[in-house]
């Protein structure tokens, strides 16, 4: 085989790679990111959660308060009673003490509510916190795989790099533009190969009988496809 021929299938084989790697390069960061993104989540989540305890016990301290209120508001008429002058004050007095009475009752009832909830939450948030270490050491865990993946990829991207430039050398300018140019135009497939069927190997159109048997001379010349210009090889 020509041995430029021979180089441009080479090259050819380092620059699918380095296609394939940069595709893995460029989608690992986006993979970390969204491990980061969906740990991000869960810790919102548990924060709201922690947002609704300490809401919880702002409105039971204040329920409480109401209550201290209530009794001294009760003890007031309870002592009007005694100064009361008519009966139709005092009727008065024992109305609003009734009233005193069943303020007392409500609130004492949304105060159970409220530290029934309290409890509740209290329990929702200790569960949600170890959910959410657990969650937090496997995202930890998995940015590192996923780290490592892309240290690996972009060390590999450095060496088939490198030796793909040192293999180009071997080229004559002129051909390794050409090449490169195609590669650029022809979705990363500027070599194609030829086999049994006939039919190029990058655009699938049917090879001619007589350029086949160029391709398969041992003195074969570079022959590029006529559809769409691949510098073609013969494979069996
Ligand atoms: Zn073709």
């Amino acid at each position: 085989m020509d041995p430029q021929l021979q180089t441009l299938i080479e090259l050819q084989g380092y620059d699918a790679r380095i296609a394939a790697l940069d595709t893995e390069a460029a989608r690992l960061p986006k993979q970390i990111e969204s491990i980061q993104t969906s740990l991000a989540e869960a810790k919102k989540q548990m924060e709201t959660l922690k947002a609704r305890v300490d809401a919880t016990r702002k409105d039971l301290r204040a329920k409480e308060k109401d209550l201290e209120v209530i009794a001294a508001k009760r003890a007031k008429l309870e002592a009007r009673l005694y100064e009361v002058k008519t009966n139709k004050e005092y009727s008065a007095a024992l109305l609003e003490i009734e009233e005193s009475k069943q303020e007392k009752a409500k609130t004492e009832e949304e105060i159970l509510a409220l530290m029934e909830l309290q409890e509740r939450l209290g329990v929702e948030v200790r569960e949600a916190e170890k959910r959410y270490k657990t969650r937090e050491e496997q995202a930890r865990q998995d940015e590192s795989v996923v780290r490592k993946k892309l240290g690996a990829v972009e060390q590999e991207l450095a060496v088939v790099r490198g030796d793909r430039n040192g293999r180009a050398k071997d080229l004559p300018s002129g051909l390794l533009s050409d090449y490169e140019r195609l590669l650029r135009a022809r979705n990363g497939v500027a070599v194609a190969a030829v086999g049994a069927t006939a039919i190029c190997g990058g655009c699938r159109v049917t090879i001619r009988p007589q350029a086949i048997q160029e391709l398969k001379s041992p003195v074969t010349t570079m022959m590029r496809c006529e559809s769409c210009g691949r510098y073609l090889y013969w494979q069996e």
